[in-house]
């Protein structure tokens, strides 16, 4: 019930996509640990035939996650870079592709080190500056790539003006939803054509499951995605589907409550001496609050700052925490805390770091549904220990 536009986003989180079992009346979708379905004749089944193609606790998931981003149609993955592989499948050799100059590592990878060699093309640009997106635009760019709020910057990207920019040049826009989640910005109302998750960070939220989705309007685009989702093959297993079923359905209380510990903290940040910068787009001093005012519900849980501190003296900071566990990744109701230079962000050459602004003293904090009070203290002790 409830995939209905009718009801509200926090109804939907709990049931859409979902029915009490018909042979049963168990509330929760079952697991369905199976690979293949019996066919009464050669090719009349149920709607299932192999768990590959489709399966009953993945299609629950399917539709709650379409819901959430208010579309029509979603498709599960074994993890988001799988997500984000096949919009990639959708391209041919000699397509352009017009992408965030600070978008997710793993994207980034994707995009040069696996599908430069099939002779797709990849400009990078700074996103938050229209001008320089539209000038990225040619011919042939089929697809321009948004991610915000970015990684691990929090850099916010006009997802309106955008998608036009990319529709005035016939290419599809595909944003990556993954660090506001759907509670917080819904692109395809936006304008976007497609959205693509990491089930693994908010939307699961509990650090224990790896997974991915698309989610479009365009009945053509799914078909698609189906079509690769089949034959690439990057499939999640219903426990995983069952993992995120039971993660989304409280997804607007855990979003309130990581948006209200990251908003304080990063207000107790930028007070604090040792910190000279802080990133965090519900700040009046973020560059971009207007726009992330506009296009989001709320601002998000991750916030990062900078130390007024070597990368020695950084990395004792991430070190000495007790209540942030160091640690990469993001979303879950724990907090983590990352040195980007070292950890996430630790490919990129020094240089080029440097230049994208991910200085020595940056910190990246995940920040999780604890106390507040303790998430404050546990910072102020890591500095005093850190510093001198
Ligand atoms: C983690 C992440 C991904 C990749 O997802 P996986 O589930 O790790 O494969 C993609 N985009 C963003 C923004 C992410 O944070």
């Amino acid at each position: 019930m409830a995939d209905d536009e009718e009801f509200r986003f926090e109804t939907r989180s709990i049931h859409a996509g979902q029915d009490p079992d018909e042979e049963t009346g168990a509330l929760m979708t079952p697991i369905h640990a199976n690979s293949t379905y019996e066919q009464d004749a050669p090719g009349e089944h149920r709607g299932y035939e192999y768990s590959r193609t489709g399966n009953p606790t993945r299609t629950d998931l399917e539709a709650n996650v379409a819901s959430l981003e208010g579309g029509e149609y979603g498709r599960a993955f074994s993890s988001g870079m799988g997500a984000i592989n096949t919009v990639l499948n959708l391209l041919e050799s000699g397509d352009h592709v017009v992408a965030s100059e600070d978008v997710y590592g793993g994207t980034h990878r994707i995009f040069t080190q696996v599908y430069e060699q099939y002779d797709l093309q990849f400009d990078f640009v700074d996103m938050t500056d229209l001008d320089e997106t539209e000038a990225a635009m040619r011919e042939n760019t089929e697809l321009v790539w948004v991610e915000t709020p970015t990684n691990p910057l929090l850099n916010v990207v006009d997802i309106a003006s955008t998608a036009e920019i990319a529709h005035d040049n016939d290419a599809l826009c595909a944003v990556d939803n993954t660090f506001a989640t759907p509670y917080l910005q819904r692109p395809l109302d936006l304008g976007a054509d497609l959205v693509t998750h990491s089930l693994t960070k908010y939307m699961g939220g509990h650090s224990d499951v790896v997974g991915g989705a698309l989610v479009t309007d365009d009945e053509e685009l799914d078909e698609r995605f189906g079509f690769y989702q089949n034959s690439v093959g990057a499939t999640p297993g219903p426990h995983e589907c069952f993992l995120v079923l039971r993660g989304t359905k409280t997804l607007p209380v855990r979003m309130d409550r990581h948006c209200e510990n990251a908003i304080e903290l990063a207000e107790w940040l930028e007070d604090h001496e040792d910190v000279s910068r802080v990133y965090y787009p519900g700040l009046d001093s973020h560059p971009d609050h207007d726009l992330a005012a506009s296009q989001m519900d709320d601002f998000g849980g991750m916030v990062s700052f900078e130390m007024d501190a070597s990368l020695e003296e950084t990395a004792d900071v991430v070190s000495n925490t007790e209540v942030f566990t160091l640690a990469e990744s993001l979303g879950g109701v724990e907090s983590l805390i990352e040195q980007p230079a070292t950890m996430t962000h630790a490919a990129i050459p020094a240089e080029e770091r440097e230049a994208a602004g991910l200085r020595d003293g940056l910190i990246r904090a995940s920040v999780g549904i604890e106390n507040v009070e303790d998430l404050k203290a546990d910072l102020a002790q890591a500095f005093e220990q850190s510093l001198n």
